[in-house]
C-alpha cells in the first residue's frame, strides 16, 4: 500500500511526480507520464502554447521565405501531446 500525497488516500500504486517530485495516484495525475495533476496540466498548456506560436511562426515565414522547419517542429509537439 502506498499513500498518495496529493488526495492523502491509500491506494495499491503511487507514480512520483518527474516535475515535483509528489507521489500521487491514479486520480491525481498522469501515470504513463510521471506527472501530478498539476504538473501534467501545466505541461500541457506550454506545449498547445509552443504550438500556436509555431504556426504563427510558419504562416509569417511562408509569405517572406520559403519553408523552414516549422512545419517538422508542429509534429513532433503534436505526438508529444498524445
Ligand atoms: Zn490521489
Ligand atoms: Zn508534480
Amino acid at each position: 500500500m502506498s499513500v498518495c500525497e496529493v488526495c492523502g488516500e491509500e491506494v495499491a500504486e503511487t507514480k512520483t511526480c518527474r516535475q515535483c517530485g509528489v507521489k500521487f495516484c491514479k486520480e491525481c495525475g498522469y501515470f504513463e507520464k510521471h506527472l501530478c495533476l498539476d504538473c501534467g496540466t501545466a505541461e500541457e498548456e506550454s506545449l498547445e502554447d509552443q504550438v500556436e506560436d509555431t504556426l504563427e511562426e510558419s504562416t509569417e515565414m511562408e509569405t517572406e521565405k520559403t519553408y523552414g522547419e516549422e512545419p517538422e517542429q508542429v509534429e513532433e509537439i503534436k505526438s508529444a501531446l498524445e
